[in-house]
């Protein structure tokens, strides 16, 4: 991969994570207060006597808040995974040790041509053009 497929390959990453990233927050916050408009109402039916087929207490609002937590945990690990899986489908990794060129390592692969964890070389140079047969005459 040449410098220039990795920049432009690194760039298609982070725009795809970008929009990944945001909609599961979007989609966190809307879960979240779903859960909270829900759990407020029979806690209030509950308060205030009326009667209600769901009997809502603060313990029924902990082990919804816990089951909320697990599963934004659950979710933030399918997306590391779906993350990891793209990344690795892009060819973002040093052909030596693949290692994954992410952040730090690839902005260091990026200027000094080599991988920052084993040090060789991570990009191949395209053919030169001056050195084509076609272009000697
Ligand atoms: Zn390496």
């Amino acid at each position: 991969m040449t410098k220039e497929e990795f920049i432009r390959n690194q760039k298609v990453f982070l725009k795809w994570a970008r929009r990944v990233v945001i909609s599961f927050c979007g989609l966190a916050i809307l879960f979240g207060v779903l859960l909270e408009i829900v759990l407020t109402h029979f806690i209030h039916s509950t308060i205030d006597g009326k009667p209600s087929w769901f009997d809502a207490s603060i313990h029924d609002l902990e082990v919804s808040v816990r089951v909320f937590i697990i599963a934004i945990l659950g979710g933030v690990l399918v997306i590391l995974s779906f993350m990891w899986r793209y990344h690795k489908k892009l060819d973002l990794a040093c052909p030596s040790c693949r290692k994954a060129l992410f952040h730090t390592a690839a902005q260091i692969a990026i200027a000094s041509g080599n991988c920052g964890f084993c040090g060789s070389a991570v990009f191949s140079h395209p053919p030169s053009r001056t050195l084509t047969p076609s272009r000697i005459r």
